[in-house]
């Protein structure tokens, strides 16, 4: 069935042990040797491998070769996460005014910058008009007439795209699925005739440049993805002939990775079968189309290093109490998300033994992992935790007033 193929110029990505992999006992990221970040240890610290990234969104490139990639920077807005990914090509994807100045400082000009979300404020939006950003994806009618009142005062047009919600189910975690009608995102297709007289109305200040849908992430099964195109193709095709300025396509973000296990030829085929679903549902529109990932750039690139405070000893658990917490990385607590863990240096000659990993937060939801199977461990020792690029320190808290996890670029 697929005809496309991947072929993998960046052979960082075909060796699976060029990031995480231990070397004579211990474990290094990438070139890096972690435990030689740990010299004057202080508190959590994040560590991103910026090759990594560039390698990611390369082979991105390469597969999805027609595509604009703007990157989902909520995923991880570090400077020179950014910086990288905006040399190396990339446009943003924006959900707040915050994240345009961030994008502005890492290099993006506003002709980069796509600016969606739920709840933009007049003052978020009157400052994506007055960069003249390249779109702004339009969630509710309200918000609609919102920016064709704040552009009709700039006597300007906005540059607008239709974000669609078209009540397609991707069976992923319900905090993370976009595309139901139960979500707050997007507009629904029966809403489409008072959509369109809004536009007519509004014709002096807002100009229809595209469509866009994003159905959620971690997206592993493609069939509801190849629904939503499917669904929307012929709606854009009707709203063409009405609005010819309609010239874009956004297929938004999700396409998942896996935490579970270290396999990115699994990945590397997932994005090949997007890539054909993408070409094969939307290369008759003749239009750009426009590509939002985020997890699957960056997802990979960064671990959390920790630090064992205690060993905890019960008769019912045994509690690795370290001084990370859900106020770093709230993935586990918010979504039981899956994250690997591993000793920073390895003892073979220890046993192996099950520990709930625990932060030291005051909330039982503030643990990293359960019944999770480690060598044996002592206070004052490293773990890592894997996988914490996305959705990491972008999405940390002050709860409790712990120190803040510091962040480290390799
Ligand atoms: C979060 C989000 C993305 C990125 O999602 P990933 O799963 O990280 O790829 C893209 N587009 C929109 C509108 C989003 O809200």
């Amino acid at each position: 069935m697929l005809q496309f193929r991947v072929t993998l110029s960046h052979t960082l990505l075909m060796n699976q042990n060029a990031f995480l992999h231990y070397k004579e006992f211990e474990l290094y990221f990438g070139e890096k040797k972690l435990s030689d970040l740990t010299k004057d240890y202080q508190q959590p610290v994040y560590v991103y491998d910026l090759k990594f990234i560039v390698a990611r969104l390369k082979l991105m490139q390469q597969v999805l070769k027609k595509n604009k990639i703007f990157y989902a920077m909520k995923a991880n807005s570090h400077l020179d996460v950014m910086r990288t990914l905006q040399k190396n090509g990339a446009g943003a994807d924006v959900v707040s005014a915050g994240e345009i100045e961030r994008a502005l400082q890492s290099g993006f000009k506003p002709e980069d910058i796509v600016f969606s979300g739920v709840g933009k404020t007049e003052k978020e939006i009157n400052r994506a008009l007055e960069l003249k950003i390249y779109q702004i994806n339009v969630e509710s009618m309200p918000e609609m007439q919102r920016i064709a009142k704040l552009a009709k005062a700039k006597e300007m047009k906005a540059q607008i795209a239709l974000r669609l919600n078209p009540n397609i189910d991707i069976k992923t975690h319900p905090y993370i699925a976009t595309g139901l009608h139960e979500n707050k995102f997007g507009m629904e297709l029966s809403a489409l005739e008072q959509i369109q007289t809004l536009l007519q109305e509004h014709k002096d200040s807002l100009e229809l440049v595209g469509l866009s849908l994003h159905l959620g992430s971690q997206m592993h099964n493609l069939s509801g993805f190849r629904d939503g195109l499917k669904l929307l193709k012929p709606v854009y095709l009707n709203l063409k002939q009405k609005f010819p300025t309609l010239q874009r396509f956004d297929v938004g973000g999700g396409l998942g990775i896996f935490y579970d296990e270290m396999n990115l030829e699994k990945e590397n085929s997932l994005l090949a079968h997007y890539a054909e679903i993408i070409d094969h549902e939307l290369k008759d529109l003749n239009c750009e189309i426009q590509s939002e990932p985020g997890r699957w750039l960056v997802g990979h690139a960064g671990v959390l290093l920790t630090q064992i405070q205690y060993v905890k000893d019960t008769p019912y658990r045994t509690f690795l109490v370290v001084d990370a917490g859900m106020n770093h990385l709230i993935r586990p607590s918010l979504y039981d998300a899956y994250h690997g863990i591993f000793p920073m240096k390895q003892d073979p000659k220890r046993a192996h033994k099950a520990y709930d990993v625990v932060g030291p937060i005051c909330e039982s939801s503030d643990f990293f992992a359960k019944d999770r199977k480690l060598q044996e461990s002592k206070q004052d020792e490293f773990l890592v935790i894997a996988d914490a690029g996305a959705y990491g320190f972008s999405m940390a808290s002050h709860y409790n007033l712990k120190d803040e996890a510091k962040e480290i670029c390799i």
